[in-house]
């Protein structure tokens, strides 16, 4: 008889399940909207990153739609082998002026473009300097290099310093590589601080912008424009999945490196490009951010109104200076109970628990968008003030 080879996974599920670690996932019947149908039922949208409401937007929809009429469905090519269309490039042009880079080149998905362009700066005799709490794409990106990772506490330029003192010396080249805003925390990077260390080490600097594009800078330029760092960040890593409502990702940067990445980047080379309708639907994007900064200060304004409010009725918020608004509750199964009685109270925001954060710091995220009304916002305040009383949280 032999043993039952599949029985390490049986294990594990059976053990995340234990630990109230275990992931359900909910049903999405609807467009994302601040109103969204999630299993059957009609509920508050606290929990995407749909921060602008673009995922759904008029203009981005006719835009694709547009799209599909002129390019069809699919790119049916890997840029590189087959030819790239003009969408792509024109989507490329606009992204790099819009935020004030020299080159700009797209990829499938943030997530691709961490794992496209790390391994192409650094290899197995280059070290990376990563905070401790950068994302799951960075720190793949970074495995897939073979570089050495040394990691420097969170958000703290004196041990980015230290580390480097300590260890640059031992590789050929060094990358600093930061989260700009923290996903789970909401906490900003101290970009500055950390690029004139970084700078003066001779490392090249990188910045996963992805809570940032649309978010951060003027008029949601990123976090390189936030912080003026124009021309110094070799690479800005951004998603256009989050506040630009679409699907993808860019690498902004310096244009040799956006060039060598044409020539270097496997997901570039053996991936094919995004659809025409995304394409289209991202630049009706920039479009729409360029005309006005409404959407942009509407977030924040509603960001500066709910943490307040939150925190007046006794919630921890934690460090969170951006739209990511965590409620920190400690345990998984607590955190979970949370979220799933404020589902009954008509509002859907997920339970963050280990691995997406540290254990014992499970969480509810809450993500505000500029799609909320102010009866948006009360609604949810009234139901996270029930169930914090009845739980015992505040
Ligand atoms: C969400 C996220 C990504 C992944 O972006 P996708 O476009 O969804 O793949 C990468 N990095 C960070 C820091 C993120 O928060």
């Amino acid at each position: 008889m032999t043993a039952d080879k599949l029985a390490f996974i049986t294990d594990d599920v059976a053990a995340l399940k234990d630990q109230g670690l275990f992931i359900n996932i909910r049903t999405i019947q609807s467009a994302q909207g601040p109103w969204t149908v999630v299993d059957g039922k009609r509920v508050l949208n606290l929990c995407t990153n749909n921060y602008l409401g673009l995922a759904n937007h008029p203009r981005l929809k006719e835009a694709a739609a547009k799209a599909i009429e002129a390019y069809g469905v699919g790119p049916a090519a890997v840029r590189s082998i087959a030819g790239t269309m003009d969408l792509h490039l024109q989507f490329e042009e606009r992204m790099a002026r819009f935020k004030g880079a020299e080159g700009v080149i797209s990829f499938q998905s943030g997530f691709c473009a961490n794992l496209a362009v790390i391994p192409v700066l650094v290899g197995k005799e280059d070290g990376v300097f990563s905070d401790e709490l950068n994302h799951a794409s960075i720190i793949d990106g970074c495995r897939l290099s073979g570089a050495r990772i040394e990691r420097f506490a969170h958000c703290s330029p004196e041990d980015l310093a230290r580390v480097l003192e300590e260890k640059r010396g031992q590789y050929r080249r060094a990358l600093v590589i930061t989260d700009g805003v923290f996903s789970m925390d909401g906490d900003v990077a101290p970009l500055d601080q950390e690029y004139e260390i970084a700078e003066r080490c001779g490392c090249l600097f990188m910045v996963d912008d992805a809570h940032g594009e649309g978010v951060m800078g003027r008029g949601g330029r990123g976090i390189a424009d936030h912080f003026h760092l124009h021309g110094k960040v070799d690479v800005e890593v951004g998603t256009l999945s989050k506040a630009f409502g679409v699907m993808g990702g860019v690498v902004a940067g310096k244009k040799l490196i956006t060039d060598y990445l044409r020539q270097r980047a496997r997901p570039f080379l053996f991936s094919s490009a995004a659809t025409p309708a995304d394409v289209a639907a991202c630049i009706a994007a920039i479009d729409v951010l360029e005309e006005s900064t409404d959407l942009v200060d509407r977030l924040w304004e509603n960001t500066r109104t709910f943490k307040a409010e939150m925190v007046r009725l006794g919630f921890n918020t934690g460090q969170s200076v951006t739209p990511i608004t965590p409620v920190m509750l400690g345990e998984a199964p607590l955190a979970k109970e949370f979220s799933r009685q404020l589902f009954e109270e008509g509002v859907f925001a997920m339970a963050l628990g280990f691995p997406t954060v540290p254990r014992g710091k499970a969480r509810i995220r809450v993500m505000i968008s500029a799609g909320l009304a102010q009866s948006d916002l009360e609604f949810g305040l009234a139901a996270f003030e029930r169930v914090g009383r009845r739980l015992g949280v505040i």
